[in-house]
């Protein structure tokens, strides 16, 4: 029973965080989130907070949930744990490897488990490359991803995304990693261009760095199918037939980035499926438990797995692969998808609502340049002037004002960069996205008090 300073205290004195500003945060005292419920969260203090990003990006079928509790204890009861390497398996792994391939785009049968997304992007850098070696070609080895994506914090992941801060502090990048323009039209559409030649034009850029390092060398191009971390972007609807023609025409493989948008958040089981891309490793982890376990997977084609099943030992695993008790919990969290619809509800309501209901309530508000998004996942440009797009002076400050008046106001959201990110539970109800439109306006007011002054 420590009183929330005592907490604040132990943490500041001895907790290093993920992603956060160590100096800024001495003394500051965080928020100390002590409980959910469904939609939110709650913190020491008692107050309570609709939660606009489900966590990370994953916490699908909300807080609370009684059955995966009950999943994991009973797991945890009957085999707490045991491996999977040198030919064991267990029932929830089996299980779920059957599962997420019956769910999974027809050319994917193969499921390999990790941890955590980083940990299955680096699985799909590995088994990229060692795909190439067992058809003996060892020198197509370059994986062409794209600036801002966020891949993961392993050193592999961290090269392998295209976060410049990330880099910086990274010393030198793992080599074999190229990096090319993200199809973000808000802010690199030519002026008079058109969405669609846009979207050619960025995909294009995967073409020039294949001819530029030689087709020969290059192994995969990796995508997210909607960027997320980098600042939901989405893509003009000629962007990703354009990359399979060109992954087709120099044969190279298509790795999808699916640890965000899996398991229901564009109103599909896969983005893949959205936005019919045709992939040959499907990346997926948070949402695949709803956040309550770590668990991460590559869905690997038949075309990769043929190879790959046919070439001896693959040194590569992980203590963790396949872990009984996270494996029960994804199959229940599946269960519950399923049961309750969420993906139908997503796809054909509240989806769509979410993005009108914001575009009503905030799109012609004096800090908004854009409002966009697909299935329950938006993203609010914050701009100093609507006609023009011209941004606040000192990147990402006037996006981080906006969050905190959010977070005051009872909702969280994410601050990328200048861009506002919403990325709810799927849960969420038509009445649940009132409440979040109705909060974004009141953080956009206070900050537009704060900031156009
Ligand atoms: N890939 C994407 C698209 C992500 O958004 C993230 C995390 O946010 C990762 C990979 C890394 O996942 P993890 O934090 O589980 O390692």
């Amino acid at each position: 029973n420590f009183s929330t300073t005592q907490l604040q205290e132990m943490d500041n004195a001895h907790h290093l965080h993920p992603f956060t500003d160590h100096a800024g945060l001495r003394g500051e005292g965080v928020r100390v989130v002590t409980g959910a419920e469904g939609a939110y969260i709650f913190d020491s203090e008692g107050k309570r907070i609709l939660d606009g990003m489900a966590g990370l990006w994953c916490v699908n079928v909300g807080y609370g949930r009684e059955e995966l509790a009950k999943a994991a204890y009973e797991q945890m009861k009957e085999l707490a744990y045991y491996n999977t390497f040198f030919k064991s398996t267990t029932a929830p792994a089996a299980m779920l490897a059957k599962r997420i391939a019956d769910l999974a785009p027809t050319n994917f049968n193969q499921v390999f488990f990790g941890a955590s997304g980083s940990e299955s992007n680096d699985t799909s850098i590995r088994t990229v490359r060692y795909y190439w070696q067992l058809q003996g070609k060892p020198e197509k080895h370059i994986i062409i991803s794209r600036d801002n994506a966020y891949h993961g914090s392993t050193i592999a992941a961290t090269s392998m995304g295209g976060m410049g801060a990330m880099h910086g502090q990274l010393g030198p990048m793992l080599p074999g990693f190229r990096h090319v323009m993200c199809p973000y039209d808000f802010e690199l559409k030519h002026k008079g261009e058109s969405l669609e030649d846009f979207g050619i034009r960025a995909a294009r850029a995967v073409e020039v760095a294949i001819l530029q390092e030689g087709a020969e060398n290059v192994a995969a191009f990796v995508g997210e199918p909607i960027q997320g971390a980098g600042g939901v972007k989405i893509p003009p609807p000629t962007y990703w037939p354009e990359i399979q023609r060109i992954c087709k025409k120099y044969d190279i493989l298509l790795m999808l980035d699916e640890v965000i948008t899996a398991f229901g958040r564009t109103g599909a089981w896969f983005a893949a499926e959205s936005m019919s891309i045709e992939a040959d490793m499907i990346t997926v982890a948070k949402a695949i438990t709803s956040g309550y376990q770590p668990l991460s997977a590559v869905l690997v084609s038949d075309r990769v797995a043929d190879v790959i099943s046919k070439g001896g030992e693959y040194y590569h695993g992980y203590t963790y692969s396949g872990h009984p008790v996270t494996c029960a919990v994804a199959l229940e969290n599946i269960d519950i998808i399923e049961r309750e619809g969420l993906i139908e509800r997503v796809r054909d309501d509240t989806g769509p609502y979410l993005l009108e209901r914001l575009q009503e309530v905030i799109g012609d508000h004096p800090l908004v340049g854009e409002v966009r998004g697909m299935g329950l996942l938006a993203a609010i440009e914050i701009v100093k002037d609507r006609e023009t797009g011209e941004r606040f002076p000192n990147e990402g400050s006037a996006a981080v004002c906006v969050r905190d008046h959010s977070i005051e106001a009872g909702m969280m959201m994410r601050a990328v960069g200048d861009t506002m990110i919403l990325s709810p539970p799927l849960i969420w109800t038509r009445e649940t996205i009132d409440e979040a439109a109705a909060i974004c306006k009141v953080a956009l007011d206070k900050a537009a008090a704060d900031l156009l002054r």
